[in-house]
C-alpha cells in the first residue's frame, strides 16, 4: 500500500521526470499481499486520509475499493456501557482491490514494475543506499541499483533491521512493541440486534483485558451480513493474562472466542465473495510504538509499517502510511531534482510528517502503555467518570484526551477521584507526560544537526515513561 502510493507521489510531484521501479515479492496478479494468507488487515481508514491523497495528488478511490462507508468508530468499555466515538466518516477498504487501483494510478504516472523479486538487502557505497539485492520467484539473485531507495516492505522489513549504513534510523523494535493480530472476514446470518456488537454503520472497538489483554477488539461491517472481525494482543499482554486466569489462550482461541460469542452473529462463515479470494483468513503483526525517530538516511526511507507508522493506541496504519507516502512523494521528487539524496536532502520528509501528522503518535504510545496498567474495572470507570466532552471530541480528532475532569474542584467529581485514586493520578500522568511529547516532538529540528539533542530528550521522556507505566502483573 504506502511502497505504491509513494510511487505515485513521485510520478506525480517530478512531473513524471524520475525513473521510479516498485519491487513487490508477489505476483502481478495479487499486488500489496502481505503473507501467504493474504492482505491481513482490519481494513478500517478515514475519509479524511483517502481525500488527503486526492487534494495532493488528485488520485480518487471508490467502490469496489472502498467496500463499505461508515460513520465512524465508536470505542466500548469493557461492560458496553460507555462508547466513544474515535473517528468520523471512513470505510472499509477491500485490501486485495485496493493496491490493484493503485497499481493501475501508479502505471499512469510512468512506475515501472518488478513482480515476483523479494528485496534481501540493501547496497551501500560511500555512505549512501544505492540500491538493493534479492532474489526472484526462481530463486535467482538479482541485483538493482539506484539512487535511492524506499522500504516500503512491512512490519517484518529486513531491509532496515540489516540497513548497513550508519545513520539515524532505528534498525530494531522492541518485541514488546509489536502487536500479534489476526482477522476473519466473515458472512452471517443476523441473530439478534444490539448495536454494541454489531451495527453495519460504525466500526466497534472492544477495549477488554481478558478477550485482547493490551490490545483491542473489532467488529468492522463490510455491508449488512459481512464483517472484518479480529483482534490483536501483546504477547506478554496474553502471557499475564493467561496467567491471571489460569488460562492457556493464543492469538486463534482469543478471536475465534470473540467471534463465538458476538450474539449478533449466527452461522457465520468465511466469506463467499470473490474479492475476497484468498483473503478470508490470517494473523499478522503490526508495529504500535511512535514511528521511527528518523525516517530518512543517505539514500534511503522508510514508508509504512516499515518505520513503524501505525498509531500506537488502536495499530491504525492506513490513515498514517496515506499521509507520509504523499509527503515522502514530494520530498523524494524534490530531492531528485536538487540532486540531493542525503540524510539532509531527505529529512524535509521527517520533518514534515512529524509537524503535521506525527506529533501525536508518542503521546498515543504512552496512553498505550498506560492503558496496559489498569483493570477492566478501572476502564469501565475511568470511560463513564473522567472523560469529558471535550475529551470526547479529542479522541475524535485523534488527539490525546486532558482528562481535565480530575482536576475540577467539583464535589462530586472529587469523590469520584478520591474513590479512583489510582486511576486518576494514572490518567493525570499520562496526560501531562502526552502533552510534553506533543511539545517536544512539535519541535523537532528542521535539519539533521539538530537531532542528537532532540533524541536524547525524546529517549529520556521514554524512558521515564516505562519505568513509571509497568503492566499490572509484570514484574517491576
Ligand atoms: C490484523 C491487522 C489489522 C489491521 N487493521 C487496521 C485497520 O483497521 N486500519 C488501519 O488503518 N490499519 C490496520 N492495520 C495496519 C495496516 O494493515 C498497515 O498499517 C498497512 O497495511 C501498512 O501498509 P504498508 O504498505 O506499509 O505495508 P504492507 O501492507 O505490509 O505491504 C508491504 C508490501 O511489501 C511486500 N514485501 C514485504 N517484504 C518484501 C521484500 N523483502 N521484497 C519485496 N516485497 C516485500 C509485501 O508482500 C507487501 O506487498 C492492521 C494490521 C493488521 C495486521
Amino acid at each position: 500500500m504506502s511502497g505504491l502510493l509513494t510511487a505515485s507521489s513521485i510520478g506525480f510531484y517530478s512531473k513524471q521526470k524520475a525513473r521510479v521501479l516498485v519491487v513487490d515479492r508477489n505476483t502481478p496478479e495479487e499486488p500489496g499481499k502481505k503473507t501467504n494468507n493474504g492482505w491481513i488487515c482490519g481494513d478500517a481508514a478515514s475519509k479524511k486520509s483517502v481525500q488527503f491523497i486526492e487534494t495532493n495528488i488528485g488520485l480518487k478511490y471508490d467502490y469496489p475499493e472502498l467496500e463499505h462507508p461508515v460513520k465512524g468508530i465508536y470505542v466500548y468499555s469493557p461492560d458496553h456501557k460507555t462508547k466513544v466515538l474515535f473517528e468520523g466518516e471512513g470505510y472499509t477498504l477491500n485490501r486485495r482491490l485496493f493496491p490493484r487501483k493503485q497499481v493501475k494510478d501508479a502505471k499512469g504516472f510512468g512506475v515501472e514494475f518488478k513482480f515476483g523479486a523479494t528485496a534481501e538487502r540493501l547496497t551501500a557505497q560511500d555512505g549512501y543506499i544505492r540500491g538493493i539485492e534479492g532474489r526472484d520467484k526462481d530463486g535467482n539473485p538479482f541485483k538493482i541499483s539506484a539512487k535511492m531507495v524506499v522500504d516500503a516492505s512491512g512490519s517484518s522489513s529486513v531491509l532496515r533491521k540489516f540497513n548497513p549504513i550508519d545513520s539515524y534510523i532505528e534498525r530494531e523494535i522492541d518485541m514488546d512493541d509489536m502487536e500479534a493480530t489476526g482477522r476473519y472476514l466473515l458472512e452471517f446470518d443476523q441473530a439478534v440486534e444490539d448495536e454494541t456488537y454489531f451495527t453495519p454503520e460504525y466500526c466497534i472497538i472492544h477495549l477488554d483485558q481478558d478477550i485482547a489483554p493490551a490490545g483491542y477488539a473489532w467488529v468492522f461491517p463490510k455491508g449488512n451480513k459481512k464483517v472484518n472481525i479480529g483482534l490483536g494482543v501483546s504477547k506478554s499482554g496474553l502471557d499475564r493474562r493467561n496467567k491471571r486466569l489460569g488460562l492457556n489462550d493464543n492469538l486463534s482461541t482469543l478471536i475465534d472466542k470473540y467471534v463465538k460469542d458476538n450474539p449478533c452473529m449466527k452461522n457465520g462463515r468465511l466469506s463467499n465473495d470473490p474479492n475476497d479470494v484468498g483473503n478470508t483468513k490470517g494473523n499478522w503483526q503490526v508495529p504500535v510504538r511512535r514511528h521511527n525517530d528518523s525516517m530518512v538516511a543517505n539514500g534511503l526511507a522508510l514508508v509504512g509499517d516499515a518505520a513503524w507508522l501505525p498509531r500506537p493506541l488502536d495499530a491504525g496504519g492506513i490513515g498514517p502510511s496515506m499521509y507520509a507516502s504523499v509527503i515522502l512523494g514530494k520530498t523524494v521528487a524534490h530531492a531528485l531534482e536538487a540532486n540531493d539524496v542525503s540524510q539532509e536532502g531527505l529529512w524535509p520528509y521527517s520533518h514534515e510528517y512529524m509537524l503535521t501528522h506525527g506529533y501525536q503518535m508518542a503521546s498515543f504510545e504512552v496512553l498505550r502503555r498506560y492503558l496496559q496498567t489498569v483493570t477492566n474495572e478501572q476502564i469501565d470507570f475511568g470511560m463513564k467518570h473522567f472523560l469529558t466532552a471535550e475529551d470526547i471530541n479529542m479522541i475524535r480528532d485523534r488527539k490525546h484526551p486532558r482528562f481535565n475532569a480530575i482536576q475540577m474542584l467539583n464535589p462530586v467529581l472529587l469523590m469520584r477521584v478520591a474513590s479512583q485514586m489510582d486511576l486518576a493520578k494514572g490518567l493525570r500522568y499520562t496526560a501531562d507526560k502526552s502533552q510534553a511529547l506533543v511539545d517536544l516532538n512539535l519541535q523537532y529540528p528542521e535539519s539533521p544537526n539538530g537531532f542528537p539533542e532532540w533524541k536524547k530528550k525524546m529517549d529520556t521522556e521514554m524512558d521515564e515513561t516505562k519505568k513509571r507505566l509497568i503492566p499490572k502483573g509484570a514484574a517491576a
